[in-house]
């Protein structure tokens, strides 16, 4: 492997260049998967003809195979020619290439200089006036990245009209540094394009990705991360480098997996939406993908197999009131905001086995996962002595009625009503919490027991005979202010 700097190679045909990136993945990286040639095409590709060709046509694959390339782009605000009920006679008789945005003509151009017969385009191959289509698709997104011969990623574009194949990128840069890896993560990581949530699994799921930057064409995949200008040949570090993923989090999170999704849920989170409502989609196909690699299910941020830890997530900042009412609140999703986990303390840790995630199917209704799993566990209420103060932005001490601190809370929400507050156990075990909550601390905790906890709060329903909770925030509480030998109805979370 080679990491020393190199001098700049001469200005090359960026296509001739990507060739060879895709033969030598094809024929020498054997420690990674790499996509056939003959893959399952998506339900509709685009057919980009010869180089000659004035028009190219939507092309309905009938459960075909071939050789095809996606195209990554943004959208932008304005409306890119999209695909509707009304456009599908004219696009599968042909499409001109005038009438095309620019960045969809340049993804044509590589597509076809690449030797690849299909593109597939989200804006081009799904009917966008379709929901039942627009669904359907958006679940086989998965196999479209992951069987595609090669993603195009247009990260100089910031929307379709502006194209991406730019004169300055046949120039040699005059800056580089010494390794592939630092710039990669400037011109491409760091990108405004990047922080799409959609890229997120889009790159993930892909086998091998070429983008186009302004700084020139740069090659990921499981083996190598390469660019234009540069002889040097480097290995991709982070989790969410293509084709490798999730495979790669075995070696990185080896004590831990459930860091795995904690890495991927904590990055997702800070990314942008244009629609907020696609929050649990854009993520779905990706988690989907976690979960079966690590023989579990994950819905909605709540990993089955390490549920516990999964509930203990934190807000960046202070929530708004929950956005997505079918989402229960034991889950970041409920929420557009950006979250983290603490790091907890395990030695000793003890998970709760009361605390259940019940699956709960609800028959005769199309949107059949909306609330398919519920947590449910015994309620604890906290002293009634016990009283909270600020102590940071994010952090509330608890006092007991002698003025002695035990505990610490996270409040996801202003205006708490503490006499309502009671909580579910998660974990007991030792505190740890400045760690978890990532708080200094004036003062240490009392020796004994200590409860990780999700803080609930009841809530009376309108038309609803029975009381319901919500999660309100989490919290470390010591053992002697909670009320645990009383009776503990078993509740469960809205
Ligand atoms: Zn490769």
């Amino acid at each position: 492997m080679k990491t020393e700097a190199s001098s700049p190679s001469p200005p090359q045909d960026i296509f001739t260049l990507a060739r060879q990136w895709l033969h030598e993945c094809d024929t020498c990286h054997s420690d990674h998967r790499f996509a056939s040639s003959q893959s399952p095409l998506p339900s509709r590709v685009l057919d980009v003809g010869n180089s000659t060709d004035e028009e190219i046509r939507l092309y309905e694959s009938n459960e075909g195979r071939g050789k095809y390339a996606v195209l990554s782009h943004t959208w932008g605000i304005a409306q890119p020619l999209i695909l509707t009920f009304e456009s599908y006679p004219t696009f599968s008789r042909g499409i001109p290439l005038g009438v095309m945005d620019l960045t969809f003509r340049h993804a044509i151009i590589v597509t076809r200089r690449l030797g690849i017969q299909y593109l597939w385009v989200d804006a081009l191959c799904i009917i966008q006036d379709s929901r039942e289509d627009w669904q359907r698709e958006s679940q086989r997104m998965e196999s479209i990245f992951a069987m595609a011969y090669c993603r195009i990623s247009s990260i100089s574009a910031g929307n379709t009209q502006e194209g991406f194949l730019r004169p300055s990128i046949q120039e040699t840069p005059l800056y580089s540094s010494i390794k592939n890896n630092e710039d990669f993560r400037r011109d491409v990581e760091q990108s405004l394009q990047a922080s799409r949530a959609w890229i997120l699994p889009e790159r993930t799921l892909s086998t091998r990705t070429i983008y186009f930057t302004n700084k020139g064409i740069y090659w990921e995949c499981g083996s190598t991360i390469r660019r234009e200008y540069s002889d040097q040949i480097n290995e991709p570090q982070d989790l969410i480098s293509s084709s490798r993923f999730p495979m790669n989090s075995t070696h990185l999170f080896r004590d831990c997996q459930c860091q795995t999704f904690e890495d991927i849920f904590e990055k997702y989170s800070c990314l942008r939406l244009t629609k907020s409502t696609d929050r649990p989609v854009a993520i779905s196909t990706m988690e989907r993908a976690m979960a079966r690699f690590y023989r579990t299910q994950s819905l909605f941020g709540i990993v089955l197999r390490f549920f516990h830890k999964s509930l203990l997530w934190q807000p960046f900042m202070r929530l708004e009131q929950p956005k997505f009412q079918n989402i229960p609140t034991s889950s970041w999703m409920s929420y557009d905001h950006r979250i983290y986990y603490g790091i907890i303390c395990m030695d000793g840790l003890e998970w709760n086995e009361d605390v259940q995630i019940v699956s709960r199917t609800e028959t005769g209704t199309a949107n059949r996962t909306m609330r398919q799993y519920i947590l449910a566990g015994p309620l604890v209420r906290i002293h009634p002595g016990c009283r909270t103060e600020r102590s940071s932005h994010m952090a509330w001490e608890m006092k007991d009625r002698n003025g002695a601190l035990v505990g610490c809370i996270i409040y996801d929400q202003e205006a708490i009503n503490e006499d309502k507050v009671g909580c579910i156990v998660i974990a007991e075990g030792s505190a740890g919490w400045k760690e978890f909550a990532r708080v200094s601390w004036r003062e240490d905790f009392p020796p004994g027991r200590f409860s990780y906890c999700l803080l609930v709060e009841g809530t009376r329903v309108e038309n609803v005979s029975f009381e319901t909770y919500r999660r309100v925030g989490i919290g470390t509480i010591h053992n002697g202010s909670l009320l645990l030998n009383e009776r503990r109805p078993t509740i469960s979370l809205s």
